[in-house]
C-alpha cells in the first residue's frame, strides 16, 4: 500500500483564495483592515523568521501584522504593559506572543494578560478552558465562543478536507503540549472520537500506535514513529519539525509510514503550511467579532 498525500501546500492554496475573498468582503463591509500584532523580546532567530512569515501571510490575504519588538532585557512588567496596551488598541483585533520569552519570564503571567476576545493562537486559559468544557459538535456547545492554537486547528480542517470521518475512530495523539498535542486531543475528542493521549510515560507506545485509526505526532524527535507502529490503512498527521543535517524531516519515519498508512502528511508540507492559514482565519474571525 502507498498512503494518499495529505498535502498541506495545495490545501492552504485553496483556503488562501477563500480567505481573500472573505477579507475582502468584510473590508468592503466596515472598512476595517484585520490587522494582528506580534509580540516579540529578543531576536530568537526562529522567531524572526515566523514573525516574518506572518507579516507576509497577512499582507497577502489583504490584512496586516504589526511587529512589536522588546530587547532581550525587557522586564516582565514592560512586556505585560506592552499586551495591555494592544489590548486598548482598537486597531488591533489579535496579539500573538512569541516564544521563547527571555530566561526568568513567567509565561503564564504575559499569556494571562491577553484580551481572550484578542487571543488569535488560542493561549489564554479562557480559550483554553472552552475548549476543554465544549460539548461535543451537533450538540449546543455550553460555552462561549474560543480560539483554537492554529496548528491542531490545521490538523483537523486538513483531514476534514480530505473527508476524514472522526466519529467512533480510535485516534491516538503522541504528545501533550498545550499548543499542540492537548489541544488535538480535545478537538478529535469533540468529534466523537475516542482519544488516547501519549507522552514520554507512557507504555509500549507502539503497541498503543498501533490500535490507531487516526495518529497524531507532535513530540519533536525526528522519525521516531516507525513503519511497524502504524495500522495499515491508518491516517497518519505529522506535527513534528526537525532539522536533521539541514534538512526539515517530521516526527514520522515517512518512507516507511508511507508503505502502510492509507493517509499521510509530509514533512515539509503537510501540517505546517496550515498553520498560517488557520492563524489567518482566527484573526478574521476576532476582527469580525469585535466589529459586532
Ligand atoms: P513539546 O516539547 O512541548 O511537547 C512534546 C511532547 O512529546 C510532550 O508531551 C512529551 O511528553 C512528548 N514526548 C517527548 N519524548 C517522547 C517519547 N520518547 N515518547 C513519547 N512522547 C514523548 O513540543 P510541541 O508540542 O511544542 O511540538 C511538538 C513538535 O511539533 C515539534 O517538532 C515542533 O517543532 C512541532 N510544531 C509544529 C508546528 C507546525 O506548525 N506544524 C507548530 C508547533 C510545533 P511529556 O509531556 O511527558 O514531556
Amino acid at each position: 500500500m502507498t498512503a494518499q498525500i495529505l498535502d498541506g501546500r495545495d490545501n492552504a492554496k485553496t483556503m488562501r483564495a477563500e480567505i481573500n475573498e472573505a477579507v475582502a468582503a468584510f473590508k468592503e463591509n466596515t472598512g476595517i483592515t484585520p490587522t494582528i500584532a506580534v509580540v516579540r523580546a529578543g531576536e530568537d532567530p526562529g522567531s524572526v523568521w515566523y514573525a516574518n512569515a506572518i507579516k507576509k501571510t497577512m499582507a497577502g490575504r489583504g490584512m496586516d501584522a504589526q511587529l512589536h519588538v522588546l530587547p532581550e532585557t525587557a522586564s516582565e512588567e514592560e512586556i505585560v504593559t506592552l499586551v495591555a496596551a494592544l489590548n486598548a488598541d482598537p486597531g488591533i483585533h489579535g496579539i500573538m506572543i512569541q516564544e521563547p520569552l527571555p530566561k526568568g519570564i513567567d509565561e503564564a503571567a504575559v499569556k494571562g494578560a491577553l484580551s481572550p476576545s484578542k487571543d488569535v493562537d488560542g493561549v489564554h486559559e479562557v480559550n483554553a478552558g472552552r475548549l476543554a468544557l465544549a460539548a461535543p459538535v451537533g450538540r449546543p456547545p455550553g460555552v462561549g465562543a474560543f480560539f483554537v492554537p492554529a496548528t491542531p486547528a490545521g490538523g483537523m480542517e486538513l483531514m476534514r478536507r480530505h473527508g476524514i470521518e472522526f466519529s467512533g475512530k480510535n485516534a491516538v495523539i503522541i504528545g501533550r503540549s498545550p499548543i499542540v498535542g492537548k489541544p488535538m486531543a480535545l478537538l478529535l475528542m469533540r468529534e466523537n472520537a475516542t482519544v488516547s493521549v501519549c507522552h514520554s510515560r507512557t507504555r509500549d507506545l507502539p503497541g498503543v500506535c498501533r490500535e490507531a485509526d487516526i495518529l497524531c505526532v507532535a513530540v519533536g524527535r525526528a522519525e521516531m514513529v516507525k513503519g511497524d507502529w502504524i495500522k495499515p490503512g491508518a491516517v497518519v498527521i505529522d506535527f513534528g519539525v526537525n532539522d536533521v543535517e539541514g534538512k526539515m524531516v517530521g516526527d514520522v519515519a515517512y518512507d516507511e509510514a508511507a508503505q502502510v498508512a492509507g493517509m499521510i502528511t509530509p514533512v515539509p508540507g503537510g501540517t505546517g503550511p496550515m498553520t498560517n492559514i488557520m492563524l489567518c482565519l482566527n484573526l478574521l474571525e476576532a476582527a469580525r467579532q469585535q466589529a459586532g
